[in-house]
């Protein structure tokens, strides 16, 4: 029996030495390990990616992007990895922590971006955008073939189809939102300016770009109150997980309601990308109409 045992053992064993160890994809079956920094991009790339690679996304579910410290344990796993792929515009002001001492290849989701400016700092929310998505999906399946090149293939067909999915999702909406061009809502974070490019709408935000500003002043709450008063504003859309005070603050003084809306920076429960932006259309539309 310990005979059986040995032999066995060996046969197992053999394997692992003639391909040799310190290589990841072995490491993990065959896979190419790649990181990622925010949950669009990790459902991007498990679409694109499929079973060929294994992700490990660096701002976790319960976190927040605008108010993120990267920690050893990100650089741990960063340091195991082939690619690190980021949506870039700043978003990830911890990059330069990423990539220090470690050879890992940087992807730029962000590269041939139609990028928007406020007040000269680039807006980083292109993932709002179905179009902005599609190239960050490009980017990402050019980056994944490069690494991989034996699964091109596979990295093509899952990007086409996904890239047809998006493209169906603007196509349906296009026509509604055409109805209502030029019109404003107003949302906690100013999160949505590649949304309202993409559908010819006006956002109307209680806190700015990067959501780290903190309390806004009472003279801008005042400002705000007054401009839902004397355009009929009722409905302000919230995240929720942040300025939800200030939300709530300007809500009661417009004797409105807060709805939620997704801006994805973490995972939304339940919903794929392509479902939380149906939701956050139909809403929009529904108050817009
Ligand atoms: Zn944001």
């Amino acid at each position: 029996m310990k005979k059986i045992f040995f032999k066995l053992a060996m046969l197992a064993t053999i394997p692992m030495i003639l391909m040799g160890c310190g290589k990841s994809k072995e490491e993990t079956g065959d896979k190419l390990k790649v990181a990622v920094s925010i949950s669009p991009l990790k459902e991007f790339t498990e679409i694109i990616g499929g079973d060929k690679v294994d992700i490990y996304c660096v701002v976790k579910e319960n976190m927040e992007p605008h108010d993120f410290d990267f920690s050893p344990s990100d650089k741990k796993e960063l340091m195991e990895r082939e690619l690190f792929i980021y949506n870039g515009l700043g978003l990830e002001d911890w990059l330069s922590q990423a990539e220090e001492g470690s050879d890992i290849k940087l992807v730029d989701t962000s590269t041939n971006a139609d990028v928007i400016k406020v007040n000269e700092t680039a807006d980083p929310h292109i993932w709002l955008s179905l179009k902005e998505a599609t190239n960050q999906c490009i980017n990402i399946k050019d980056a994944l073939v490069e690494a991989d090149p034996e699964n091109k293939d596979y990295y093509e067909e899952n990007y086409n189809n996904y890239k047809d999915e998006l493209n169906n999702l603007y196509e349906e909406y296009k026509p509604k939102f055409d109805t209502i061009q030029g019109e404003t809502f107003v949302t906690s974070h100013e999160a949505f300016g590649y949304l309202c490019r993409e559908f010819g709408l006006e956002q109307k935000a209680i806190t700015g770009l990067f959501n780290a500003e903190g309390e806004i002043t009472f003279k801008d709450m005042e400002d705000l109150v007054e401009y839902c008063k004397s355009n009929g504003i009722k409905t302000i859309f919230s995240e929720g997980t942040e300025s939800q005070k200030s939300s709530e603050t300007l809500v009661k003084e417009i004797g409105g309601t807060i709805v939620p809306i997704y801006t994805l920076e973490t995972k939304t429960e339940g919903k794929t990308y392509i479902e939380a932006m149906k939701d956050n259309y139909e809403k929009i539309y529904e108050e817009l109409k």
